[in-house]
């Protein structure tokens, strides 16, 4: 037991020390949405390692983590910031973003729209094909 929870701390230490980086690589807004004066946090992309993976990881707003924890019950103006972050530089807000699109590609057009029109090079297909949300 005690063994477990160091471990959990050792691990938190890290997703924390991440941070650092990820605040830099987002410039204080969240990956996602944009947002700005939000509060960020790291948010790991399932399936979450037992060790962390920095490429792995968004630094996100509050309302993006929740969304990402109800997908199917979002609604569909809470989800229009995919318009943008399908287009990230960043592999992993890319990969992501793809993958949510084609969750609701079904549920709405312009979704599947912009599923069309995207590129999606190797490295993100190797971290899209990995999701698991
Ligand atoms: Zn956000």
């Amino acid at each position: 037991m005690a063994k477990g929870f160091d471990k959990d701390r050792e691990r938190k230490g890290k997703v924390s020390y991440f941070g650092k980086d990820l605040t830099r690589r987002a410039k204080s807004s969240c990956e996602l949405c944009e947002a700005s004066n939000q509060k960020l946090g790291v948010y790991e992309v399932p399936p979450v390692e037992e060790e962390p993976v920095f490429e792995q990881c968004l630094f996100i707003c509050e309302n993006c983590r929740k969304i990402l924890g109800s997908i199917e019950d979002a609604d569909e103006n809470e989800l229009r910031f995919l318009n943008s972050a399908v287009w990230s530089e960043v592999p992993i807000v890319k990969a992501l973003a793809v993958h949510i699109l084609k969750k609701i590609k079904d549920r709405y057009i312009w979704a599947s729209e912009l599923l069309e029109t995207v590129y999606i090079d190797e490295e993100v297909e190797e971290l899209l094909n990995k999701i698991t949300l």
